[in-house]
């Protein structure tokens, strides 16, 4: 015979948060505390700005002090920041460029206003101290190996110097006694963000070599022009021995992906990528995209189905645009998805699809 253990009668405990959280119903208690002061939370995540820096004219440096819920980060992560604008709330992902031990527990985020941006555009113009964003937890595994290796390269070009900024000033938080190279691409001079904090690193520790490469200007620096075979022998020809830690423009991410390839040397390589890689629309695309609330539909173009959305006139939640942040999780309520990452078919019907890397297989209904 099983021996049953002896259920305990539930003890009902009052919780004054609990019958708070109650009353708050349906809205949460976080809706009326923002009312006396946004950074007061007792479930969300936020952050304030505390320091706003221009280092060149097209980036801005934010210092975000965050609500206690904050875990930390590891170098090379990144988190996601949601602002209000005109009223709806936008959701982008930006990595840290601090080190991960920085003592006063906050966080600092460089951000380039993108041309037709939403987010950077904004942040660029009107962040100022005092501002409260919505922020959640670092997530991503863009990171320096647990067991650090003995010869680092890392590779960046424009705002993608964040995350690999992070993991040298990590390293070199810890003493770390290993070879770093920090090859860094930029149109000029004038458009390095962190220029004199890289120099200063440099000139701080021995083990570190700072390469500042720019493409539109001819002297000053140590290398011109884009990257290619020639850059990587010059500055680092001992590369099949360390771990390259990549993070760039597209253009830039591909040619050391292909280098790397070509030389069987992919497993060496570890990048994060700001921006999805072109998507080429399914031209033999059949059915159409019903939106069941909005009561709209088109014709299966072949793209993604948060394109399909936007074409159609919709604005749908989205973060990353490729996958990684599932701000735009929507539900399918029937049809058929390919997801362009993995290949993978969804035909079930009620699930919850990432609009940004699913296309249309024929028909397809969203709750949207
Ligand atoms: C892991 C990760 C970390 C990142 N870290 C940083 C960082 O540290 N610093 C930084 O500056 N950026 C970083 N980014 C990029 C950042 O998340 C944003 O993508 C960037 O700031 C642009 O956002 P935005 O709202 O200004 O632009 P958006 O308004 O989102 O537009 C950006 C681009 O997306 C495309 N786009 C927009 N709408 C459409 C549409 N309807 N159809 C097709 N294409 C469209 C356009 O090409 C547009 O130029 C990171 C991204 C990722 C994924």
């Amino acid at each position: 015979m099983t021996a049953v253990a002896p259920t305990r009668p539930t003890r009902w405990r009052f919780s004054p948060l609990g019958l708070f959280e109650a009353l708050a119903t349906p809205h949460g208690v976080d809706r009326y505390l923002e009312l006396v002061n946004p950074m007061l939370t007792v479930r969300d995540l936020r952050a304030e700005v505390t320091e706003v820096h221009r280092s060149t004219a097209d980036t801005v440096t934010l210092t975000l002090r965050p609500t206690r819920q904050w875990r930390g980060f590891q170098a090379g992560q990144f988190v996601q920041v949601t602002v209000e604008i005109d009223g709806v709330r936008r959701t982008r992902c930006y990595s840290p460029a601090c080190s991960q031990y920085r003592d006063d527990g906050r966080i600092e985020l460089t951000i380039k206003a993108h041309p037709d941006g939403i987010v950077s555009q904004f942040l660029h113009a009107n962040a100022a101290p005092g501002l409260v964003v919505g922020l959640a937890q670092a997530a991503g595994t863009f990171q320096l190996p647990q067991e650090r290796p003995g010869h680092v390269l890392f590779i960046s070009g424009g705002s993608g110097i964040t995350p690999v900024l992070s993991m040298l000033r990590t390293l070199c938080d810890e003493g770390y006694a290993g070879q770093v190279t920090f090859l860094h691409y930029g149109y000029t001079e004038q458009d390095i963000a962190y220029r004199d904090e890289l120099v200063a690193l440099a000139a701080q520790h021995d083990n570190v070599r700072l390469v500042l490469a720019y493409t539109d200007q001819a002297d000053g620096g140590d290398l011109h022009g884009y990257f290619g075979q020639e850059h990587l022998e010059a500055v680092a020809p001992w590369h099949a021995d360390a771990e390259t830690f990549l993070c760039g423009p597209p253009g830039l991410m591909a040619s050391v992906r292909s280098l790397y390839a070509e030389r069987g040397l992919i497993n060496r390589l570890h990048f994060e990528d700001f921006a999805p890689a072109p998507i080429v629309a399914d031209r033999d695309s059949t059915g159409a995209v019903s939106f069941d609330r909005t009561g709209r539909s088109a014709d299966n173009s072949g793209a993604t189905l948060l394109e399909q959305a936007e074409a159609a006139g919709l604005t749908p939640a989205y973060g990353c645009r490729m996958g990684i942040c599932f701000s735009c999780t929507q539900i399918k309520t029937s049809g058929c998805t390919r997801n362009i990452r993995t290949g993978a078919i969804d035909a079930d019907p009620d699930t919850e699809i990432q609009l940004c890397i699913s296309v249309p297989v024929g028909d397809v209904a969203l709750d949207l």
